[in-house]
């Protein structure tokens, strides 16, 4: 299965990195020990696929009464920064670990120096004097061999003496490597002599100045590893073919060798996943930051709404494998669901209002209706409603000329209105340009509640709120990010931007039920038949704001079905 298929069947959660974790532990290769990792690049925010390595990680740690770690793999300055750190840290935590040791590769730089020493004494390794141009132009195909450097047969003495001019600034920027002495015809390419250190002068977070040489990615990984004693280290497919690499070093070194294990990354549909292409969102102000509501990182989607439940249920579903395939956004947003429909208190809001007036209805009478917080969970109690002579309906749910089998509001029919009462529209009232300004109707005194007392049937149940007690709210309606299931798909030169999502974000002025006057930020609710809602960073007091987490979907077609 390609990247551009989307998984068809949920992938069942058995998972084949347990199977060898217990193997492992049934032959004594790692003495029954688990110690495992999740390494991020603090060059970004994390995102729903790093999600899914962090229950991996720390899941397996757990289950097995291991440890995981937290690494910074923090080995390339000129990306890295202290805020991509901390959000990674806060993001870990929210989606429900702690890790046991909290570690940064640049930690290890001296030790991980001293081992490149190692290499080049055993004539292992030797400073190349060629551009990095140069070294990817003779790197070869494939089908082809690549060509040895010039450099490669340079004494022992003489790379030494090299190696420590690099690392004390002696030599410009980009004008030596220190590469690993392996096979330049390797019918694997990551080993035909890969760059273990380049030249930069770049300040890095936590080092500073101090260096200016710093350790490729292959060339730290394995060895930060195996100093934390690392037992499995996870990661993504694409690192398979290093893995030759990853053993040849460890079994140079001579030192602690922990198993490496690749599994497949997380693609969804309607949204882009890497790191580079969500900076350049950032950046280029598509959206209005890291935490945006529509983007796929994890404070993006804590704020739209979503709970590390639902995070941790969707990960599980999703399960491990080496397949690669896309998910289907939908599941993301079917965990989310589940989870908010047994937790969040139900409320009544208009996202789109239009007034009602109950004719018959005393003029200043308030009554306080009785309604169900949560139908999922008795233990959330009861609540009252303000009910009175003018309301807000949803424009929706009213039709001037219904279409059979529209059980809402219309000329001359009758509509429950949730915990009140039955009203009937008998006129439609306009303005001069003909639209539709306020509905004049009455209501039945005998259905309080929403019972009918002769058995007369009323099939559909709207929601309303009182107008003179309605909270005026900012809601924020969020679709997907990327307008084609494949965004990542894009026409020869041109950028993944091409498909955004131009109607990702519609804001509304909706009205809502007084009770929801205090709602603290980040509070979740239902906003019956709209879908589940949070509250806001962006909220103030008097000034409340919205996103919608996640529609209805589902439930609000099978119900427009039963015409409720
Ligand atoms: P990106 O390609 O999105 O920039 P990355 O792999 O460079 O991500 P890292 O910070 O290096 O990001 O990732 C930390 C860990 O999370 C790695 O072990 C990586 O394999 C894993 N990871 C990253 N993206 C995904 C994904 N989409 N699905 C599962 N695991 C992922
Ligand atoms: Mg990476």
């Amino acid at each position: 299965m390609s990247a551009n298929e989307t998984t068809p069947t949920p992938t069942p959660a058995s998972n084949f990195i347990l199977q060898l974790i217990d193997e492992h532990n049934a032959n004594g290769k790692f003495a029954g020990r688990v110690a495992t990792r999740f390494p991020p690049e603090p060059n970004g925010y994390l995102h729903i696929g790093h999600a899914k390595s962090i229950c991996l990680n720390f899941g397996i740690a757990k289950k097995y009464g291991g440890t995981c770690n937290l690494r910074f793999d923090d080995t390339n300055p000129s990306k890295e920064e202290q805020e991509y750190v901390d959000s990674i840290m806060d993001d870990v935590r929210w989606v429900g670990f702690q890790w046991d040791g909290l570690y940064y590769a640049s930690d290890y730089f001296e030790q991980i120096y001293q081992w490149a020493i190692v290499l080049v004494k055993k004539g292992k390794a030797f400073v190349c004097d060629q551009t990095p141009d140069q070294v990817r132009e003779t790197r070869g195909t494939p089908n082809r061999a690549g060509e040895n450097s010039p450099f490669r047969d340079r004494s022992v003495e003489e790379n030494l003496k090299l190696f420590e001019g690099m690392k004390a600034g002696e030599f410009a920027d980009g004008s030596r490597t220190l590469r690993a002495k392996i096979d330049m015809g390797h019918a694997n390419i990551n080993l035909r002599d890969p760059i273990l250190y380049r030249i930069l002068r770049a300040h890095h977070h936590r080092t500073g100045d101090k260096w200016c040489i710093y350790p490729m990615y292959d060339w730290a990984h394995g060895q930060c590893d195996s100093i934390e004693q690392i037992t499995h280290s996870i990661c993504t497919l694409e690192f398979e073919h290093h893995r030759p690499l990853y053993d040849w070093f460890i079994r140079e070194l001579g030192i602690y060798a922990p198993q490496q294990i690749e599994f497949s990354r997380l693609n969804l549909t309607y949204t882009v996943m890497s790191k580079r292409k969500l900076l350049t969102l950032v950046k280029e102000k598509h959206l209005s930051g890291w935490d945006d509501p529509r983007m796929p990182t994890i404070s993006g989607l804590r704020r739209r709404g979503y709970t590390p439940e639902a995070i941790r249920a969707f990960c599980e579903r999703i399960g491990v494998s080496k397949y690669e395939g896309t998910i289907e956004m939908a599941w993301l947003e079917d965990a989310l669901r589940a989870d908010l429909n047994k937790k969040a208190e139900r409320r009544l809001a208009v996202l789109r209002p239009i007034k009602v007036v109950i004719d018959n209805y005393p003029e200043g009478q308030v009554e306080e209706l009785d309604a169900v917080n949560n139908p999922e969970d008795p233990a959330a109690g009861m609540r009252k409603v303000p009910f009175s002579r003018v309301l807000y309906i949803e424009r929706d749910d009213f039709r001037e000329d219904a279409p059979k089998g529209f059980f809402r509001l219309a000329p001359g029919k009758e509509v429950r209105l949730r915990w009140a009462y039955f009203v009937k529209c008998n006129e439609v009232v306009k303005d001069a340009s003909g639209n539709i300004t306020e509905l004049r109707c009455t209501y039945d005194p005998a259905t309080k509640g929403g019972n009918s007392p002769d058995g007369r049937k009323v099939k559909g149940t709207i929601h309303w709120v009182s107008a003179k007690h309605a909270i005026p709210s900012e809601v924020r309606l969020y679709d997907h990010l990327c307008k084609v299931a494949f965004p990542d798909e894009v026409p020869e030169g041109q950028d993944f931007t091409v498909n955004l999502n131009p109607t990702s974000l519609e804001v509304v002025t909706a009205m809502l039920e007084p009770s929801l006057k205090d709602v603290a930020i980040g509070t979740k609710v239902q906003f019956e038949r709209l879908g589940y809602f949070s509250v806001d960073k962006d909220s103030a007091p008097g000034k409340l704001v919205f996103n919608r987490a996640v529609t209805l979907a589902d439930t609000w077609a099978k119900m427009e079905k039963k015409g409720k």
